[in-house]
């Protein structure tokens, strides 16, 4: 059996969670906006999911926005910032190593008439603060800037840029998908305006995830899906009561990181001559690593069994080295040995 290290890619749904789905898709089915007795008890199970969630991260319940996942997320925080400004268009702050959808949603805008900083991060995969603060223009309306990195596991000083921004008086909108549940999170301490996180990162189902917006209902977001005036209007769609409910339980049960024990791991990747990229701020779990040669690369293919990344899954389609890799000095010979590892958070159920 291939062993699985691709947790950042995706991992198992937990069977505390699973459990806790069952009842919602067949028996307690009603549609949560519906006044019955049935459509109250939905409407209590995502209130309380909508707690757990907000109190991860210090929030008020009120500011739980429930989405499909981080994706649409950063895509609701970015053009729902974007288009409250369409008449005079203005500036975002990102930077080159963002997940995809973020850099796709900031190119999108950029045909639209706004205009995109792409700061990019020193070699070790830092975005500096200090270089933040250099682009910030008169009419920059957002910086949004991921909190650890998929690939490299790099952890961003995402406190510094929240305060930069406030002091700026511009928002702050971080994606936050790999390190929710994992680091703590403090939107008022860290200045975040908004933040983006998902299930299927964090032993919860695919297809859900949620944004937190700061004062939500005054914040003049612009909707992508417009519908029944669901989550304060600001997304459309019957509430998906299962996964909504295997959210919040993912984040309740999800365990304290004094369980991981990854020695077995560093074991055996210490057999193998590597170089390890993403600088002294990672998270451990998430090693990206550059085998030495294509002699160390091929004994390490060869002896392991494993599922791991190259680049990020997201990237695993195409052939180009990712852009991650690129931006961090890697050459395309550098970058076709060097794989992403994910370990489990915690202890595998
Ligand atoms: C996985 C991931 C996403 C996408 O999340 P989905 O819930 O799959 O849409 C976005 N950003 C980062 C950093 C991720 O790791």
């Amino acid at each position: 059996m291939p062993k699985y290290y691709d947790y950042a890619a995706s991992t198992p749904v937990s069977l505390e969670v699973l459990d806790s789905m069952a009842a919602w898709q067949n028996k307690s089915y009603a549609n949560p906006s519906a006044v019955h007795l049935e459509g109250e008890s939905a409407k209590d199970a995502i209130r309380k999911s909508r707690e757990i969630v907000a109190d991860k991260i210090g929030a008020m319940p009120s500011e739980i926005i429930f989405t499909s996942g981080a994706s649409e997320s950063n895509n609701l925080a970015i053009k729902g910032v974007a288009f409250k400004h369409l008449e005079n268009k203005g500036h975002i702050i990102t930077s080159s190593i963002e997940h995809k959808c973020v850099l796709n949603t900031c190119a999108f805008l950029e045909t639209l008439g706004f205009q995109v900083t792409y700061l990019e991060p020193t070699n070790e995969g830092l975005i500096e603060p200090g270089a933040v603060r250099d682009v910030i223009r008169s009419n920059t309306i957002l910086i949004t800037i991921h909190h650890v990195n998929n690939e490299l596991g790099t952890i961003q000083p995402i406190d510094q840029y929240g305060s930069i921004a406030f002091e700026h008086d511009i928002l702050f909108h971080t994606d936050a998908a790999q390190s929710f549940c994992k680091l703590d999170i403090d939107v008022d301490d860290m200045d975040i305006d908004m933040l983006s996180l998902s299930g299927h990162k964090i032993y919860g189902p695919k297809g859900v995830g949620a944004l937190y917006v700061r004062d939500a209902r005054d914040s003049g977001l612009v909707p992508l899906i417009h519908g029944g005036g669901q989550e304060l209007g600001l997304r459309g769609g019957t509430s998906p009561t299962p996964l909504i409910v295997g959210l919040g339980v993912a984040v309740s049960s999800f365990p304290s990181q004094s369980d991981i024990d990854h020695s077995d791991f560093q074991t055996t990747i210490s057999d193998y001559k590597h170089s390890r990229n993403g600088g002294e701020k990672t998270v451990t779990t998430i090693w990206n690593v550059t085998f030495s040669d294509d002699q160390e690369l091929n004994r390490f293919k060869d002896d392991n069994d494993w599922l791991v990344s190259q680049g990020s899954a997201c990237n695993a389609m195409s052939n180009v080295p990712s852009h991650v890799l690129s931006a961090i000095g890697l050459s395309g010979d550098e970058a076709r040995r060097t794989y992403r590892i994910s370990l489990p958070p915690y202890k595998q159920q």
